[in-house]
């Protein structure tokens, strides 16, 4: 399964549409909602609270909410006053909740205006348009203070808790208080149907737009999001969303039977391959032919007859993408959980290995890496005919020098001289471990007693070389003996024997008066 995380990453909200504003994190307060609205209040007066690149963004909201708004009024003339997805309310709460909270105050002010504009543009009154954009705002208000109440902030809505909490705060509940008082308003000013009516069409309208729009809004803004088209995944994507259009237009331009299921695969599909970013974009896009399709007379929703047919078609072509959205949404989210949980656990037990195999005191691979190690180049040398050599470097007179600068500085010189013994080994294919106490050794493959022997006697003099003081070593300073032993693997051999006859040469070598290097 291929899914594009847009939490694995959390962002911050500073992580905006401009780049080059950094992010800096600000510890937020345990807050109800009156210490909520303070902070808000408050904030927006800090003069720190705006950067050039976060006058330009909030610059962006203005356009942008005007767009969808007019977009909006002109659906819904399209559709006989139906709105079939109202999308600015969506447009202004993801722009909103994505920035840190003392900016929240321009952005709603900037966002009600732009919606008051177009819909005075479009020919409205200024106290319709005015009360209008105020029943909208209610929705934005409503969602950002209880989604910020209840769940983490910032909203992440790849995880579940939170995705199902917008689901139903903002997109359930703050769309009906919305759509309530908005009918209301309208019907005050103009008459027209039954407040009811008004109200459902109001409602699924605001529903699909918020539900649709907010979460596209939001994970836009996070790098994440764009991970699926980037060039590793641009032609699977691409596939997959194509694959669902595809469906989408034959279900929604045949007319003769209801195949609006034929829908449901096309969703898991995208669930699968694309997670939660990918859903969300074909929610958009499936939604938009449903509805476009269905107004223009085309699709399943054509068999229903009757009075008033236009708005029932189109009523029941929001309740479908609603039903999408409330089924595909938490199954796309609780797959990307899923996936995170199965990344975090491969890495811990990656992590787990990794310090299996590591000594702690030096950063060397430790004894249990080291038998792995040997064990698979005795294969190999063995394969390939090649010799392997090894060679056992031990600390000479340790106890004493232990004695004489503690432990910690006895620690000290043993990293010492493990950073030597592995820089010199990390110059050759072999690999440097610690395997006692005071001991290393390094495995040398397809190298020559000769060879082995040089690398042993340049490790001896690079130990004499760090200068420890030793007042109980001839020479005054720590010094190392070696022990080593090459051979090309025979079929009666284990590794066990090359082992041994190193484990002896260093048992020569520290009989002979200890700094020096010994072969077998
Ligand atoms: P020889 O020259 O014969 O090898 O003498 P030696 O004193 O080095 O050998 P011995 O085996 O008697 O002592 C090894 C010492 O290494 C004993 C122990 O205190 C010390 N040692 C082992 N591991 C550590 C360690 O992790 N840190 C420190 N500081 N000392 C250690
Ligand atoms: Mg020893
Ligand atoms: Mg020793």
């Amino acid at each position: 399964m291929v899914t594009f995380s847009t939490s694995a990453t959390t962002p911050s909200p500073d992580e905006v549409l401009i780049p080059g504003e950094s992010f800096k994190p600000v510890a937020e307060p345990e807050a109800g909602v009156l210490t909520l609205l303070g902070e808000i209040w408050q904030g927006c007066w800090q003069g720190d609270s705006w950067t050039i690149a976060s006058i330009l963004r909030l610059a962006w909201v203005f356009p942008l909410v005007a767009l969808c708004s007019w977009l909006g009024i002109v659906l819904s003339h399209q559709s006989e006053g139906v709105a079939t997805i109202w999308l600015s309310n969506g447009m202004i709460f993801g722009l909103l909740i994505t920035q840190p909270k003392r900016r929240w105050l321009a952005y709603f002010i900037a966002g009600l205006t732009a919606d008051t504009l177009a819909d005075m543009v479009y020919g409205d009154s200024f106290r319709i348009a005015i009360g209008v954009s105020l029943a909208n705002s209610i929705e934005v208000i409503t969602s950002t203070l209880l989604l910020t109440l209840w769940f983490d902030w910032p909203l992440d809505l790849s995880k579940r808790k939170s995705l199902v909490g917008f689901l139903m705060v903002s997109v359930l509940g703050a769309t009906a208080l919305t759509s309530a008082l908005g009918a209301w308003w309208t019907l005050l000013m103009v008459p027209g149907p039954a407040w009811w009516q008004m109200f459902r069409t109001w409602y699924l309208g605001d529903m699909l737009g918020m539900a649709v729009l907010a979460p596209l809004v939001i994970m836009v803004q996070r790098p994440a999001f764009f991970s699926m088209f980037d060039r590793r995944h641009l032609s699977h994507t691409l596939l997959v969303l194509s694959t669902t259009v595809v469906v989408a237009a034959l279900v929604f331009t045949h007319s003769q039977d209801p195949l609006i299921f034929f829908m449901f695969p096309a969703f898991l599909l995208v669930a699968f391959r694309l997670g939660l970013p990918g859903t969300v974009v074909n929610i958009l896009l499936v939604t938009l032919m449903a509805i476009g399709f269905t107004v223009k007379g085309h699709g399943p929703l054509m068999l229903i007859s009757g009075e008033h047919m236009l708005l029932h078609r189109v009523v029941i072509a929001q309740i479908f993408a609603a039903v999408g959205i409330f089924t595909m949404f938490p199954v796309a989210a609780l797959l990307e959980e899923k996936e995170a949980l199965k990344n975090s656990l491969a890495a811990s037990e990656e992590r787990f290995r990794n310090l299996a195999h590591i000594d702690e005191l030096t950063g060397l691979p430790n004894r249990r890496a080291f038998n792995l190690r040997f064990e698979s180049a005795w294969v190999d040398a063995f394969a390939s005919g090649e010799p392997l050599a090894v060679v056992i470097v031990d600390a000479d007179r340790f106890k004493q020098y232990n004695d004489v600068v503690g432990h910690l500085g006895g620690d000290a010189c043993l990293r010492s001289i493990a950073q030597t013994i592995a820089g010199i080994v990390e110059e050759t294919a072999g690999t440097a471990a610690r395997i006692g106490g005071e001991e290393f050794a390094a495995i040398l493959p397809g190298t020559t007693p000769e060879q082995a022997r040089n690398i042993a006697e340049k490790i001896r003099v690079s130990v004499i070389g760090l200068a420890l003081q030793h007042p109980f070593s001839p020479c005054g300073v720590q010094t190392v003996s070696l022990g080593v032993a090459a051979l090309v693997p025979q079929s009666d051999q284990s590794s066990i024997n090359l082992m041994r006859l190193a484990d002896e040469a260093l048992y020569v070598a520290k009989s002979a008066g200890r700094n020096q290097v010994a072969c077998s």
